[in-house]
């Protein structure tokens, strides 16, 4: 009897919109292979405690365009332990796969790279909101959690003006300003307060005093979460420029909802790479979007790869920013 053919894959750290796309791809693509794929539930723990289930294209496709993991995603301490982690080995072989797949962020991709120093055979596929692993130009989920961000911040921008009220809008990135960046500039948003361009709260506030001065009655200030307590900076800035000013925290929002089109293409091109890593036995790696070309970065790479500061970007923002304040201030004048 022909022997069957398996492959593991877990959903490992936050979720991203796209996993599902991406798990819709790589079981299609497995089966076209002719491997099994078996679905360890709950990220590293799952694998840990062999909590499993055999998983198909037909059950897949149904949360193609949806967020979330329908294998779900979870933290593992009991990973990060040495002792424990060995567990990971048995499972693996008791299944005896061929290779695993791990689609999550930063975190997982240190996680894989301690499966493989144990002798497995892992492919990790980039999947963060945060757009924190920085081998790849963008991660599986960015593009939504940065959709979702521009659109909560138009709605909340015009009862804002409305109002002739401040806004302070934190978002999500970890300790990486490009979900700031991005959504800051999509948003035509007046500030934007991020970790790669420190700035102090003075500075903050003193721009938003500019602002006011050049008749922009209702600024907006995008903020990188982990910098600043934003509620204290609203009651601050109230009680310095005696105008009102008040603060959001956009949370949850934005690791919800159908993934973009860009973020199902992406799941797409990587789905189907990992699945042609396994075949061709390039394992160790993750698989990568560099000039919009699927490429492969060993983990010892994409570890120590250091973030690549979109700084045109941010350029391009301070020149936005100089425009819209020349352009307020000569319409003020007439
Ligand atoms: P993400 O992958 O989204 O960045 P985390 O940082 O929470 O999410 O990592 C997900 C899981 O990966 C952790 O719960 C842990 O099990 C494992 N992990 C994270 N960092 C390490 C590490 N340095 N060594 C081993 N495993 C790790």
């Amino acid at each position: 009897m022909k022997k069957t053919k398996r492959i593991g894959v877990l959903t490992s750290g936050g979720d991203s919109q796209g996993m599902n796309a991406c798990l819709k791809t790589i079981t299609m693509t497995a089966e076209k292979y002719n491997y099994q794929v078996i679905a360890f539930l709950g990220g590293y723990q799952g694998l840990l405690d062999d909590n499993f289930k055999v998983i198909t294209s037909k059950e897949a496709a149904p949360y193609f365009h949806l967020g979330g993991s329908f294998i779900k995603s979870g933290r593992s301490k009991d990973f990060e332990d040495d002792e424990k982690r060995k567990a990971a080995k048995k499972v693996y072989k008791n299944h005896e796969l061929e290779a695993l797949i791990v689609l999550g962020g930063d975190g997982s991709i240190r996680g894989a790279f301690d499966l493989q120093k144990m002798g497995l055979n892992v492919v990790v596929i980039p999947c963060t909101i945060d757009n924190d692993a920085f081998c790849t130009e963008r991660a599986i989920g960015f593009d939504t959690a940065v959709n979702n961000a521009v659109n909560a911040i138009d709605s909340i921008q015009q009862t804002m003006s409305a109002n002739d009220r401040i806004l302070l809008v934190e978002v999500m990135g970890r300790y990486c300003g490009d979900v700031a960046l991005y959504s800051g500039l999509g948003s035509e948003s007046d500030i934007i307060m991020i970790p790669e361009k420190k700035q102090k709260e003075e500075k903050i506030i003193r721009e938003i005093a500019k602002q006011l001065n050049a008749g922009n009655k209702s600024p907006t200030v995008v903020i990188a979460e982990h910098q600043l307590n934003v509620q204290k900076l609203a009651t601050k800035i109230e009680t310095e420029l005696s105008w009102e000013c008040r603060a959001v925290v956009l949370g949850y929002i934005q690791r919800g909802g159908a993934p973009t089109m860009q973020d199902r293409l992406l799941a797409i091109r990587m789905g189907v790479a990992s699945i042609e890593c396994i075949i061709n036995k390039t394992f160790g790696v993750v698989v990568s979007l560099n000039d919009d070309k699927i490429n492969f970065k060993s983990f010892e790479e994409a570890i120590k790869a250091g973030k690549q500061f979109k700084e045109e970007l941010w350029n391009t923002f301070l020149e936005m920013k100089r425009f819209k304040t020349i352009k307020k201030k000569s319409l003020q004048k007439k």
